[in-house]
């Protein structure tokens, strides 16, 4: 169900049965905007489903925090542009050419393109893999762009991490909100996955200047208080098998 976090930024909680992640919306008072397509056509006609029901209008364009299939594979569905960095771009372009049949992705797990979680969690939320439709992105941008949505701002700000190099926060000064994506989890498609060090230094940087009170990540169930989210990197990192400079 649609969940209110400040007076103009909801979300849609996470799913962890296919791995589908938290979807936001922010609503300005001219133009609103949604936080990620979601894993599937079904992921996003949700969302689209409990924004009608709650009364709120569909979103004029969509952000995209990275290019990993359980935030991207849903952008063919969109009905507005949606809003990538020039990192996230070509990724989505090498996976826009990929085949979708089970031999294809077995080859995928054996060269290490794709890992064993996301290619389990494709076949659960894919009963029919030739439904699945990459595509790039419509509106493509350096490093950083800003929204004026009407009385207020969406920042998308493309941040170096250890998650993956394309990662994007978007930031709502006036609601002092941060939808984080993924970007304080450790790197997944690292074998064993690991921390870099000195990107995770650089996130920690990032996220004690911005200025917001609470933020949101991409797979967990609630909104977290800016000290919640600096300690859950200490956490990260206990937890994590590699650290790399
Ligand atoms: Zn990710
Ligand atoms: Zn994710």
């Amino acid at each position: 169900m649609l969940t209110q976090i400040t007076p103009r930024c909801f979300y849609l909680p996470n799913d962890h049965e296919t791995d589908r992640p938290c979807l936001g919306y922010v609503r300005g008072d001219r133009f609103s905007l949604m936080i990620d397509a979601g894993n599937s056509p079904a992921h996003h006609r949700l969302f689209l489903n409990e924004l009608a029901a709650a009364g709120l209008p569909a979103p004029h364009a969509i952000a995209i925090t990275h290019s990993h299939w359980d935030h991207t594979y849903a952008m063919f569905a969109a009905h507005c542009p949606t809003l990538v960095n020039h990192k996230t771009q070509e990724h989505l372009q090498k996976m826009s050419r990929w085949a979708w049949d089970l031999p294809a992705m077995e080859e995928r797990l054996r060269t290490r393109e794709d890992i064993r979680f996301c290619h389990d969690c494709i076949l659960k939320e894919y009963p029919d893999l030739s439904a699945i439709r990459v595509v790039t992105g419509d509106v493509v941008y350096h490093g950083s762009l800003t929204l004026d949505l009407g009385g207020m701002y969406a920042e998308l700000l493309h941040l170096e991490n250890s998650h993956a190099d394309d990662c994007t926060v978007i930031h709502i000064p006036e609601e002092k909100l941060l939808f984080l994506g993924d970007i304080t989890c450790d790197d997944l498609h690292h074998e064993p996955r690991c921390i870099h060090q000195s990107r995770f230094d650089a996130l920690r940087q990032s996220l004690i200047s911005l200025d917001f009170t609470m933020a949101l990540e991409g797979h967990y169930e609630r909104a977290c208080t800016k000290e919640e989210i600096l300690a859950s990197l200490d956490e990260v990192i206990a937890e994590t098998e590699a650290i790399l400079p």
